[in-house]
């Protein structure tokens, strides 16, 4: 599971206007989508954005000190989920097989340094953080700056889940504006025990995507909405199934979305 909603509520408890100033930058996210409900066809089979990445892995000299052919091999994966070169959507479910994106973003490692100088876009830091506290927002010391970055933290434990982030329009330090991930999680090779798809999940938050049942954090609840139209309401699966239709007997819900929490993460949806 994600830490999403954790970190958020826990900023929202001891930052009172935070809650509200998020709620007003989601109905603004939700207007948009709405007034452009439908025209989005434009974005397929074409990258749009290219997104750089900086990885800052914090160590103590063991294997969450993994190697750049690890964070290649995760950046391979990001392409191919957002480019939907996945040779997993073959199993998609027929009502969405055809409304899988091409979310149109090509993520590159930097090659330059908030100071101009060359970088591989990999840095790596003896850090006794890599013990990472997620309920402490004052230990992103090494993020470039947020607005030109994509910045990653690599590292061996989080307290809370696998990986996490905020959605955009939580006003949190910029700094913290990053994504926080357990390297076991990362890429699929050296210390990665399958393929992962929690940095392409964790991507969708920090691009503005809720889970597919809402912004609550507890899947198989309560029937929720994304504000996402072609994503059906759902309460969210932790696992696979065979039969999807929860909340209205006759819809099948997109269990295989990236936001959502099963093992058979396959696909964005268009409206996503
Ligand atoms: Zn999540
Ligand atoms: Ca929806």
């Amino acid at each position: 599971f994600c830490g999403q909603h954790h970190v958020t509520r826990l900023w929202f408890k001891s930052n009172p206007n935070a809650e509200a100033e998020y709620l007003k930058s989601v109905a603004k996210i939700t207007d948009a989508l709405i007034a452009h409900r439908g025209q989005n066809k434009h974005l397929r089979n074409k990258i749009i954005f290219t997104i750089p990445v900086v990885f800052h892995i914090l160590h103590e000299d063991g294997p969450e000190n993994i190697s750049d052919a690890q964070i290649l091999d995760q950046m391979r994966i990001l392409n191919r989920d957002y480019q939907k070169l996945n040779a997993d959507t073959i199993n998609v479910a027929p009502s969405f097989k055809n409304n899988i994106a091409v979310v149109g973003f090509e993520f590159v490692l930097a090659t330059i340094d908030p100071n101009g100088k060359c970088t591989n876009g990999i840095m790596r830091y003896y850090d006794q953080n890599t013990n990472w506290d997620a309920n402490k927002i004052d230990n992103f010391t090494y993020t470039w700056p947020q607005d030109k970055y994509l910045n990653i933290y690599i590292v061996k434990k989080i307290n809370i889940a696998p990986a996490y982030t905020y959605l955009p329009g939580t006003p949190i330090p910029a700094k913290a504006d990053v994504i926080v991930c357990e390297s076991i999680y990362t890429g699929s090779i050296g210390t990665a025990t399958f393929d992962s798809r929690a940095i392409t999940h964790e991507v969708g938050h920090w691009f503005g995507l809720p889970h597919t049942w809402g912004i609550t954090n507890a899947p198989g609840v309560a029937c929720g909405d994304d504000f996402v139209s072609d994503t059906p309401i759902t309460k969210g699966f932790v696992n696979c199934t065979q039969n999807s239709k929860i909340c209205n007997p006759t819809i099948e819900e997109n269990f295989q979305n990236y936001m959502d929490y099963t093992p058979c993460k396959h696909m964005f949806t268009n409206g996503q």
